[in-house]
């Protein structure tokens, strides 16, 4: 995700009513939340319930931008600050829950998703929203400082709104998790409203409910560098998340060094340029998608498995096209794009030439 958390919060930049106004309408607005523009789209709604849920919806985002940021000061970075203390800390439900799901998509992927390296992620340069970084990588001095104490979010304790680290070196991020229970929360929110057919989409990252009328929702899979590689039909409640290696990055005068880190080596993944996750929750399509470019062009298969998810693509550095037979059947490809398609459960390959 958009480093949660870089960002200038907020602002209702445009709240579009389309023509007609009635029922059975599309209605927009872009909202703005971690320095990403989430563009909303109801369908079937009244203008009333759309103008009321639009500025609903931007005031929920405002406040998890607030709280959940990773390096400006707020409920998360005292949490940090209370565990690099060794001090018990109070949460709320929210961050909890980003807790609770993150420990167990770490023991899943196999610490491949760790949402405990926020003092590995700011080492890097990382907590920043200026992107290029421009310097040389950390020294491998600072990084095993960090790394010697294999900072584990499965290290902190949860009772009740409490939670503690038993490991000072545990730093939260949610950088990687926090977009895609953002619009799990705008999702349930529409859907206590009474809207069941809408869209939340952060830039190509969504989860859509419903249906645009009498067809599905039909959305974009972003290609690594710009434009897209194909859509996918949305079916009635689904969350269609991208990670890349290309946007953010450290650059110095010879090498890219980009912002998804290895937790078990400190270092930045290459291999992969991006990952594709279909799941039915966004905070499992998101961080997945993380932990796949992790897991890298040899790993991400057994790591799905792992997970439990079969909807995958993913593009390596030279553009070549890796997915699962599911996703295969969803996609339809802009053009021809060479592909290979890999089962998970027995990582067999066909290639396949169009
Ligand atoms: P994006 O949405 O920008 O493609 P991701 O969803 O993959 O990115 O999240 C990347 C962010 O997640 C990083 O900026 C950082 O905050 C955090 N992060 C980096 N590496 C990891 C990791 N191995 N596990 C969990 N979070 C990570
Ligand atoms: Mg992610």
């Amino acid at each position: 995700m958009r480093s949660v958390l870089k960002i200038s919060v907020s602002l209702l930049v445009c709240l579009t009513l389309l023509a007609g106004c009635q029922r059975n309408r599309e209605q927009n607005a872009d909202l703005f939340i971690f320095g990403t523009i989430i563009e909303i789209k109801l369908w079937g709604a009244t203008p009333e319930q759309g103008d009321h849920a639009f500025s609903q919806l931007q005031e929920m985002f405002n406040g998890m931008h607030r709280d959940w940021h990773a390096w400006e000061p707020g409920r998360l970075t005292d949490i940090n600050q209370a565990f690099a203390a060794g001090r018990p800390a109070t949460a709320d439900a929210d961050i909890i829950e980003m807790i609770r799901r993150s420990q167990k998509m770490e023991q899943l992927s196999g610490g491949r998703f760790n949402a405990a390296i926020g003092g590995l992620i700011g080492l890097w340069g990382f907590h920043t929203s200026d992107y290029p970084v421009i310097g040389p990588p950390p020294s491998q001095a600072n990084i095993d400082e960090i790394l010697v104490h294999h900072p584990s979010s499965l290290d902190i304790r949860i009772d009740g709104l409490q939670v503690s680290s038993a490991d000072p070196y545990v730093q939260l991020d949610f950088g990687g998790i926090a977009k895609g229970y953002a619009v799990d929360l705008a999702i349930r929110y529409l859907r206590e409203q009474g809207i069941t057919s809408a869209i939340v989409n952060a830039g190509g990252d969504l989860r859509a409910i419903g249906r645009h009328g009498d067809r599905p929702w039909n959305v974009a899979v972003k290609k690594p560098g710009g434009g897209i590689i194909g859509a996918v039909a949305v079916r009635e409640d689904e969350s269609l998340f991208t990670s890349g290696n290309y946007e953010r990055f450290r650059q110095d005068q010879t090498e890219r060094y980009p912002h998804i880190l290895d937790p078990r080596t400190g270092w930045p993944v290459k291999d992969v340029a991006s990952v594709t996750v279909i799941a039915a929750e966004g905070i499992v399509a998101d961080a997945a998608a993380t932990a796949l470019v992790v897991a890298g062009i040899k790993g991400w298969p057994a790591v799905a498995l792992a997970l439990g998810l079969n909807q995958v693509l993913v593009v390596d550095e030279a553009g070549m096209v890796y997915l699962t037979p599911e996703m295969e059947q969803r996609m339809q490809f802009s053009g021809d794009v060479e592909r290979v398609i890999v089962e998970t459960n027995t990582l067999t390959r066909h290639i396949v030439t169009q």
